[in-house]
């Protein structure tokens, strides 16, 4: 057995492991969890299995966490509002990748050894906001705690400016380092350019101080960034419309074959962009019922069908009472009652109901059936065989295996 038909199968464990985990089945999910634990302490020695083990630790590790809670300063400059929205609902398919997490974990360790270095050329950095003597935190009013942002710091003695300056860090691959060199910051991401933007207008700073370190040469790259006139104004407005808003906006990208997605993203997750296909897991974010709470602060979410202010843990588990934003689902709504909606697509009635196939006749699914249909392509929907399973012996379809979302890196 080569090394990678070997990892491949312990991957086949832990994908069945995330998607039961998904689902709502913690036990199932811990089962296969072992079982990719086991193989890779089995009979196949001959690769280290030590590096199975981190992954999984690292991988399962990701998965029980909650995505964040709020809409960042860090995307809302994000050009794709369609992609902002979909992460903000929890509604994509996660980067859970080993990998990909140790290179998270990597940038924060790099952040550090750049304030470092920055010290040592004899500026000033708090990375402490000296009235609250917490991390710079920035939440502005009217958002409910929705909208907001944590800040690397501030920084003073700049060769530039003896003025105070918004401190942003960044670490970069090779490729993407050459091309900000070559672009500036704004051209380069316009996220970045936004999220200062976002911290010199909440902090009352002139200006933002860019530093991004080549993590393939140690090289570094720096720029004042000044501010702009309404551009605040702007990401204001458009957090506005994306915390509101129950739909997902439209994609910037002009088509499918667009390289952004195509190139860089795997399939269930260009599906699921494309709204092809349910997103891998039903919670309140992508709930009927669930809605973001604006008043006041702490960013809250509540569910209209009890009454109740969902911590962000309830908030990822939902519940079995989910039903789906009518939104994500391509086609036309008939009827909305508390329990169910009624959906028409080509000619063809459901339910999205709670009550699963009480009545066969009536065609109601679960949301977790949806998704399964949704990963179908819908074709199951129309399977006569299906339906007979369905009356004759009270079947269920459920979601398949979920990849692994092995994003492509650029
Ligand atoms: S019905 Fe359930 S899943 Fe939907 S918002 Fe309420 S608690 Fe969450």
């Amino acid at each position: 057995m080569t090394k990678n038909k070997y990892l491949e199968k312990c991957r086949a464990f832990m994908a069945r492991a995330n998607r039961l985990f998904n689902l709502g089945f913690r036990s199932e999910a811990s089962y296969y969890q072992m079982e990719a634990k086991n193989y890779a302490a089995s009979e196949f020695k001959p690769f280290n299995t030590t590096e199975i083990e981190i992954d999984i630790a690292i991988e399962m590790e990701t998965l029980m966490i909650a995505p964040r809670g709020h809409l960042g300063f860090s995307v809302i400059g994000n050009k794709d509002a369609r992609t902002t929205w979909l992460q903000w609902r929890w509604s994509l398919p996660r980067e859970i990748e080993a990998r990909k997490q140790r290179i998270f974990k990597l940038g924060h360790i790099l952040e550090t050894e750049v304030i470092n270095i920055l010290r040592l050329s004899g500026t000033t950095i708090l990375e402490i906001d000296p009235v609250t003597q917490t991390q710079w935190q920035f939440t502005p009013d009217g958002f409910g705690g929705h909208f907001g942002g944590s800040m690397d710091g501030a920084i003073q003695g700049l060769a530039e400016t003896p003025d105070w300056a918004v401190l942003e860090v960044k670490g970069l691959k090779e490729q993407a380092w050459k091309l900000l060199k070559k672009e500036g910051l704004k051209n380069f991401s316009p996220a970045y350019w936004g999220q200062c933007q976002c911290y010199i207008a909440a902090s009352g700073m002139a200006i933002a101080f860019f530093i991004a370190y080549n993590k393939n040469t140690s090289e570094i790259y720096t720029e004042i960034v000044h501010t702009e006139a309404y551009a605040w104004a702007g990401y204001l407005s458009r957090a506005e419309n994306l915390i509101t808003r129950e739909d997902a906006p439209p994609s910037a990208f002009p088509s499918r074959d667009y390289f952004e997605i195509k190139r860089y993203k795997n399939k269930e997750y260009q599906a699921v962009y494309w709204g092809e296909q349910l997103p891998p897991k039903a919670h309140c974010r992508n709930c009927l019922k669930g809605c973001p709470i604006l008043e006041g602060s702490g960013g809250k979410w509540a569910c209209k069908r009890s009454g109740e202010v969902l911590p962000i843990a309830r908030q990822w588990e939902g519940c079995k009472h989910h039903l789906w934003l009518t939104s994500f689902i391509q086609a036309s709504v008939i009827n909305i009652s508390d329990d169910s909606v009624e959906y028409n697509m080509n000619g063809k009635s459901f339910h999205n109901s709670s009550e699963p196939l009480s009545d066969p006749k009536k065609q109601l699914y679960t949301s977790n059936e949806l998704i399964a249909y949704s990963q179908g392509g819908w074709i199951l929907f129309d399977d006569d065989n299906v339906k007979r399973l369905q009356d004759e012996f009270n079947a269920r379809i459920l979601p398949t295996t979920q990849t692994v979302n092995t994003e492509r890196s650029r």
